[in-house]
């Protein structure tokens, strides 16, 4: 029960409390030389990039990547723009009512424009693996999905837009991955391996949908990711893959079961010392609320299948987090990029509003040792840091959330927060 063991022991004082996740893991020669309470980021310093590289390993998380309909419009390979929504027809319509919003966009932009602000924050970070939600399907394909009303789609020549920010995989079993179809499927899958993306969660027929992605970081230990969509995100009960039909690996219900049969099918995959990370598409857009059956199933995750990072997401704005077993729960962790900008309607949620999340884990013990968030803003369907007072309002909402999951979070000097256990 070593690597399980609890970061949070009783805080006597608030000095104690505040403490960061990573200061009992650091050495006191660390310590020394960069508190990371007190000297928030220092990554640009090449010693501490190359300590950093041989004991930890960052893991660069996020919620929602929504590369189709508006925002593939304003891509260099605009594709086909028919959708077939109750109201619009056309996605340059979402360009228009984003643009009436928030200013005109300067089209087409470069691949790497969406990413904005985010780009010089994987810079700072120095992530080794950068992993994404990707909730679009990446096909040419007209095959709409019957019934579904919202179809998301990017066309196969904007693939660029993915490997300019340097993203290493992406989680696929989500509500969208299919909205064209199981031509739009192979088309995304094969789109993604030709630009060599890793992926989990959705295949060509069951086993691959269930498998991980798998990265091995030099030097260092494996990453594997496995990817799950739980129906109450909207994923149609008919997608799952079988072994005679692709699909995505979908999770019907969150049952103690359920929970026996991911870990039988984790186990096999896994070896010592792997970090393994599920990734759960799960719950519902708006809302702060966290399930219990969500909560007993990621703690169950970690406890008995060995799970290192529950990353959730599937809300439009992010949620409460919770380290448990010193291990992180992300139970939503927000839409990173949208075209929902010209779209109104739960504005109290800040849904504009999104998190960067950088999750450093000592390499030798598999212990979380550093939880960092960069607070952003989608505006211009482009990834921008979010202003001190939008970072505070971040900061704000997870403290109040955290009070629940005995998290905390305080504010860096330059607009980072960090996490805690309280
Ligand atoms: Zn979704």
């Amino acid at each position: 029960m070593k690597r399980r063991k609890f970061l949070n022991q009783t805080a006597s004082s608030l000095a104690l409390l505040m403490l960061p996740i990573s200061r009992s893991a650091l050495s006191d020669s660390q310590q020394r030389a960069g508190d990371p309470q007190r000297h928030p980021a220092p990554r640009n310093n090449s010693k501490i990039k190359q300590r950093d590289s041989d004991a930890l390993i960052t893991l660069f998380l996020c919620g929602d990547v929504m590369t189709g309909r508006a925002i593939d419009q304003i891509l260099p390979y605009p594709g086909n723009p028919e959708i077939f929504e109750s109201y619009l027809k056309d996605a340059r319509m979402y360009v228009e009512l984003a643009e009436r919003t928030t200013g005109p966009i300067a089209k087409p932009v470069s691949f790497d424009y969406i990413w904005g602000d985010a780009l010089a924050e994987f810079e700072r970070f120095s992530p080794d693996l950068r992993i994404i939600n990707l909730e679009t399907s990446i096909t040419r394909s007209n095959d709409v999905w019957q019934g579904k009303g919202i179809n998301y789609r990017m066309n196969p020549r904007n693939i660029p837009c993915l490997t300019a920010a340097g993203i290493d995989g992406c989680t696929l079993a989500n509500n969208h991955v299919l909205d064209w179809g199981f031509a739009g499927l192979e088309e995304t899958l094969t789109t993604l391996e030709q630009a060599n993306l890793k992926f989990a969660g959705a295949g060509r027929e069951v086993e691959q949908a269930r498998a991980p992605a798998v990265f091995t970081l030099p030097g260092k230990r494996r990453v594997l990711l496995f990817s799950y969509g739980h129906i109450s995100s909207g994923v149609p009960y008919n997608w799952q893959a079988t072994e005679t039909q692709a699909g995505i690996n979908v999770l019907y219900d969150l049952s103690v079961d359920t929970l026996n049969q991911v870990r039988r099918q984790i186990a096999p995959m896994r070896r010592d010392n792997d970090v393994v990370i599920a990734s759960m598409h799960w719950g519902s857009n708006w809302g702060y609320r966290i399930p219990t059956e969500q909560k007993r199933f990621a703690r169950g995750l970690i406890d008995q299948a060995g799970i290192d990072i529950v990353h959730g997401h599937s809300s439009h704005h992010p949620k409460g987090i919770e380290i448990y077993h010193n291990r992180p729960i992300i139970y939503g962790c927000g839409d990173f990029l949208n075209d929902y900008e010209g779209i109104s309607g739960h504005e109290e949620y800040r849904g504009d509003l999104g998190l960067m999340y950088f999750i450093t884990i000592d390499a030798r013990s598999g212990e979380l040792t550093r939880f960092e968030l960069v607070p952003t803003q989608i505006r211009n369907f482009r990834v921008n840091r979010a202003s001190a007072g939008d970072a505070q309002w971040l900061a704000d909402m997870l403290d109040w959330q955290g009070r629940e999951l005995q998290t905390r979070v305080q504010m860096n000097a330059d607009g980072v927060l960090q996490l805690f256990s309280a």
